[in-house]
Formats: structure tokens, C-alpha cells, sequence
């Protein structure tokens, strides 16, 4: 199973980039592990009454370039080894998109499908008594990510700034509009990945208009990823899944009846008029792109040979192993990377803490725009990155083209702060 620890799998993909580049061996040793690691236990009063203990992660991977930043997750199988490799993962991520930001990520273990609204406050409430004083506009800047949702930010900010004594916006991001989020935050994720679809389904030579995709994932990045890819491209969507499964339908699935699914049994999988397929059918089913948009770990050595898409668009972080991604590159797919892909989200995250701490409000086409100009600059990046090495007869994948950029502003970053 250690091939597929996430936090293994982060080293080894540094590790590969830093044997192309030449990495020097002491800035390679500090790159390799989080700076600050933390664990804390949350009590938590629950609606009977009683009190559960939650544990709690809060990781700073590396704030050379800014302070840190990256999304807390709510889920049960959370452990410490995802958040370190989700903390390295928001590291390269905001170097590649060259914001002034660091890499951190946290998590708790829990089933919010198991827990009642209230009880979700008093733990989102619970996880910021416990690592509020790791937390702050100029330290450490939290935002949602799996199972956590612009409602339990603004319960976080609240509680924050009950305790710092004045009100604190930018301490975290991903807000309702009500407490000073960002217009455009709630689908930038999925906007961002679709800017780079477009850029590198040109590069392929994929029409769009007439592409059939697959979606793995229902929550924050798949849902929107599905309303954008039939507004910005008219592609048919073939396949979508959640952590319950999916459906498949040749001549494509429509949005209203999928909501419908959802809302009445709570799964995608209950869609009418589809046949039912698992989430290891989705990676394989016969589309032209593939977007994995739930969890780490879901292309592997098992079946990256089965996959029969041209693209697999990383909107998910983790979602390819580095054997897969090998056997991926041999067989001429384009694997477009996590923290290429889905950085629009914390891009426009960088935008609403700008806005935070300026107090000067932004319009939704502002934020498109920049996040457009963002996102096709990282994208023109890498594949100058890997012509660059192609011209010195290396040839590499989109991934450790994206490590180098990434690296090499934070390498450059620690160098002029003196710690090598
Ligand atoms: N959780 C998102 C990610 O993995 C967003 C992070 C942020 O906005 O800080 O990129």
C-alpha cells in the first residue's frame, strides 16, 4: 500500500524533477519535508449532548515565497500523510501561479454525511479554538476543499474574530459574498481547469465541440466542472460518478436530471435513463477526456493501461500515481497535472484575500479576466518548460515541467532569504 501513501508520492514526484534539474541536495532536503506539522484534538459537544473528540491536522509545508495557504478538508479516512502531501501539492501550486503565497492544508477526521448542521458549526468552530493561533492573514490562510463549504469559512472567520476581537476577513477564503468572499470563488476551480482544457485540448488538436468526457466527482470542483464544459464547449458529457458511483450514457447526460438524482437519493448513480458503471468503470469508460474531480489515488498502475481518453485533466489533487502517470506519458496521453489544473481555485482565493486586506471590491468579470490571464501564462509555462528540455534531449511530462517552474521559485526564494 506504500505506493500509494500521498505523501510518499509527493517526494517522488519532487524527486523525479529534482534529478532533471539538477536540484542542489541541501534546497532537495528541505523541499522534501513540511516545515510545522500539527495535530490537535477537538472536542466537539454533539446534538445529544455528549462530546466527541476529533483529531485535527494543520500543516505549513513552506512559506518562502508567503505566507501559507491551502484548503482544510473534512473527511474520514483524513490522515496526517494526505495533509503533508496536500501541503506540498498547495506549495507548488502557488509558485506555479506565481502568487505571494506559501503551501499548507488541514483536515479533520470526520463524516459530515453522519453529523447534523449544528454539530458541523460547533467542529468548525472547535477546529479554529484549536489552531487559531497558528492561523492569520500574514501566517496561515485556510479556504474549503473536500466536504467543507463557504458557510463553514464564514463560521471559522467568525470565530476568529470573536477571539482576535476585531473582524479578520482575511484570514481565510472561499466566504460567502455576505462576509467579503470573492465574486467568481464558488466555480473558479473548475473555471480554471477549463481554461487549461481549452489550451491543451488545442495543443492535441481535440475539437472540444465534439469531445464526450467523463467526470469523477459530484462536490466543489465536478458539479461546476460539469455546467462549464457544456457552456464554455458544448462537449457531451458521457459519464459522472460520486463517492456512491456513477452512470454512463453514450449519447450524454443532462444537469437537471443528475441535481434530481442527487436531491432525491443523495447519488449521481440514481440518474434515469443511464446505465449504472463504479468509479473504477468512469477512468475507463469510452470518452476523449477524462476529468478526475474527487480524491487522490484513482489512476494506478492497475488500470492506467485501460484508460482510453487522449486527456486526463487533474482537477482533483492527487488523482494519478507516478507509475500511472509513466505508463500515462508511454502511451502519448496528455496528462495535465493537479496543481496546474485546478489552481484557479486558490488563485482566486489569492484575489479574495487581496480584496480582504485592501477593502476594495472587484467585479465578477475582473476576476475572470485575471484569473484567465493567471492560468493561461501557467499553462504557456510549462510547455515552454518542456520544450526547453526537449531541445536538451529530455523528454518530459506536464507534471515535472510544473515542478520545475514551481521549485525553482521557491528554491529561489529560500536562497535570497539566506537558508541555504
Ligand atoms: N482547496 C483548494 C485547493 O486545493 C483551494 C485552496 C485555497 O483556495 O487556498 O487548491
Amino acid at each position: 500500500m506504500d505506493e500509494l501513501n500521498p505523501f510518499k508520492i509527493s517526494q517522488a514526484q519532487l524527486d523525479a524533477a529534482a534529478e532533471i534539474m539538477n536540484l542542489d541536495k541541501t534546497v532537495h532536503m528541505i523541499l522534501r519535508e513540511p516545515m510545522r506539522t500539527v495535530e490537535m484534538k477537538i472536542p466537539v459537544k454533539m446534538r445529544d449532548n455528549s462530546t466527541e473528540l476529533f483529531t485535527g491536522f494543520r500543516v505549513l509545508y513552506n512559506n518562502a515565497r508567503g505566507p501559507g495557504k491551502g484548503g482544510i478538508r473534512f473527511h474520514p479516512q483524513e490522515n496526517i500523510d494526505t495533509v503533508k502531501a496536500l501541503s506540498a501539492w498547495m506549495t507548488w501550486k502557488t509558485a506555479l501561479a506565481n502568487l505571494p503565497l506559501g503551501g499548507a492544508k488541514g483536515g479533520v477526521i470526520c463524516d459530515t454525511k453522519k453529523m447534523d448542521e449544528h454539530e458541523i458549526e460547533n467542529l468548525s468552530r472547535g477546529y479554529i479554538r484549536s489552531f487559531g493561533n497558528l492561523l492569520g492573514p500574514k501566517t496561515d490562510i485556510p479556504a474549503p476543499d473536500v466536504y467543507t463549504t463557504p458557510q463553514i469559512m464564514a463560521w471559522m472567520d467568525d470565530e476568529y474574530s470573536k477571539i482576535a476581537g476585531n473582524n479578520e476577513f482575511g484570514m481565510i477564503t472561499g466566504k460567502p459574498l455576505e462576509l467579503w468572499g470573492s465574486e467568481g470563488r464558488f466555480d473558479s476551480t473548475a473555471l480554471g481547469g477549463m481554461y487549461v482544457l481549452r489550451d491543451l485540448a488545442k495543443k492535441a488538436g481535440i475539437d472540444l465541440k465534439n469531445a464526450k468526457i467523463a467526470i469523477q466527482g459530484f462536490g466543489n470542483a465536478g458539479n461546476f466542472a460539469f455546467s462549464l464544459v457544456k457552456k464554455m464547449f458544448g462537449s457531451k458529457i458521457v459519464a459522472i460518478s460520486d463517492s456512491k458511483g456513477g452512470v454512463y450514457n453514450p449519447d450524454g447526460l443532462d444537469y437537471a436530471g443528475l441535481q434530481k438524482a442527487k436531491q432525491q437519493s443523495g447519488t449521481v448513480s440514481d440518474y434515469e435513463g443511464a446505465e449504472k458503471i463504479s468509479n473504477e468503470q468512469l477512468i475507463e469508460s469510452d470518452a476523449d477526456i477524462i476529468i478526475p474531480a474527487a480524491l487522490e489515488n484513482q489512476i494506478t498502475q492497475a488500470n492506467a493501461d485501460k484508460v482510453k481518453a487522449k486527456i486526463v485533466l487533474e482537477l482533483a489533487n492527487g488523482p494519478v500515481t507516478p507509475e500511472a502517470d509513466k505508463i500515462l506519458f508511454e502511451r502519448g496521453i496528455y496528462g495535465a497535472p493537479d496543481f496546474l489544473v485546478n489552481s484557479g481555485g486558490v488563485i482566486v482565493s489569492y484575489f479574495e484575500w487581496v480584496q480582504n486586506i485592501s477593502g476594495y471590491y472587484w467585479t465578477e468579470d475582473d476576476v475572470y479576466a485575471k484569473l484567465d490571464t493567471i492560468m493561461s501564462k501557467s499553462f504557456a509555462d510549462v510547455v515552454k518548460t518542456q520544450e526547453e528540455y526537449a531541445a536538451k534531449g529530455k523528454k518530459i511530462n506536464m507534471r515535472t515541467a510544473a515542478y520545475i517552474i514551481a521549485v525553482q521559485r521557491v528554491s529561489a526564494a529560500m536562497k535570497a532569504r539566506g537558508w541555504y
